[in-house]
């Protein structure tokens, strides 16, 4: 099979990658993003977006729907498959994606964020789609009136429960510890709304049900004290894995799984370059993806022009 050949390869449609493919087309390189669903990433899951500049309040499915477009009124390609490697053949960094297609060009951008963290607990696999989500968007409405079960005391955990009140007859956030990770504002916001409810110092030790979900068992860290919780459903926001096994050769990474880059975005491998979710970093906004995408797409537009093939 003849081989694809581009300039700029981005892998993965978050607002990273966009970013990247953004800058990339309106350098003038030939640049393709490859992306497994649809060009949004978490955002398009995102109900609300409240902290990206010059927009207030935007949804998260419109700022994609934007950025995609934007990204491709500079002439951005977007193909929708599912990459499966990516590697590097002399001055080449090609990748194979899972319909069998090689796409080859001088650049390859990995912008792969992250898939959720799962619980590891008993019945969490068997009632996946049956009461068990990580998605609060796609599943929140299915629960209306129920009392539905939180997970986590991030910002998406938190965020996400705030959303579910729309929903459920009440919210129960159960975090492990007795205070929240996420950002102060958020947990002034989530303290002041009267659905929500919190179980502190606890853990969830299985998920009950026959054909559906409808209890959990808790156990308290502190005391050991086991209990039932009639729930209707139960979301799970633990944060999420690194996209990061997606190289033949081995990039560096953290402790964490996440791809080391330099301040150009640039991993391990020369020509290779991360940004987003998926690399090594403080924090994980839409504002530092996009960020990162910028430099990205620049850094890897000179990488090109220095090596003149
Ligand atoms: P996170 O910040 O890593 O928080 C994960 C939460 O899950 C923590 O509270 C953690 O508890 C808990 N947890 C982890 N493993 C657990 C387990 N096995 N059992 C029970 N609880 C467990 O993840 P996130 O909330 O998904 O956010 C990921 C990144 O995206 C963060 O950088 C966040 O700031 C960003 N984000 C930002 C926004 C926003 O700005 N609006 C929205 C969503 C996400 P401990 O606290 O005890 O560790």
């Amino acid at each position: 099979m003849a081989e694809k050949m581009y300039e700029i390869i981005i892998v993965g449609g978050g607002p990273g990658g966009l970013t990247a493919g953004l800058y990339g087309s309106r350098a003038n390189r030939k640049t393709i993003l490859l992306e497994k669903f649809i060009p949004g990433g978490q955002i398009a899951n995102t109900e609300e977006v409240e902290d990206y500049p010059g927009f207030e309040l935007i949804s998260g499915a419109e700022l994609a729907m934007k950025m995609t477009e934007h990204a491709k009124s500079f002439g951005l390609e977007i193909v929708s498959d599912e990459v499966k490697e990516i590697y590097a053949e002399g001055d080449h960094r090609k990748v194979l994606t899972a319909s069998g297609d090689i796409y080859s060009g001088r650049a390859v951008i990995i912008s792969t964020g992250g898939s959720p963290n799962h619980l590891s607990v008993q019945g969490e696999k068997e009632f996946a789609g049956r009461g068990v989500s990580y998605c609060a968007i796609c599943d929140g409405a299915f629960f209306k009136g129920q009392v539905i079960a939180v997970v986590g005391g991030g910002d998406a955990a938190v965020e996400e429960a705030m959303f579910l009140t729309k929903f459920g007859s009440k919210v129960i956030l159960i975090h492990r510890r007795d205070k929240l990770r996420a950002q102060k504002i958020i947990q002034d916001r989530a303290f002041k709304n009267k659905k929500l409810e919190f179980i502190w110092d606890t853990v969830v030790e299985s998920i009950n049900g026959d054909e559906i979900v409808n209890s959990l068992t808790l156990s308290n860290v502190k005391t050991g004290q086991k209990s039932k919780l009639a729930v209707g459903a139960i979301f799970i926001f633990i944060g999420f894995v690194p996209n990061s096994n997606i190289s033949r050769e081995p990039l560096a990474k953290d402790e964490g799984g996440y791809i080391i880059t330099d301040s150009k975005m640039e991993t391990s491998i020369p020509g290779i370059y991360a940004c987003g979710d998926v690399r090594s970093q403080l924090v994980r906004q839409i504002t530092n993806a996009v960020g990162d995408g910028t430099t990205a797409a620049i850094a890897a537009e000179k990488y090109i022009e220095k090596n003149e093939w």
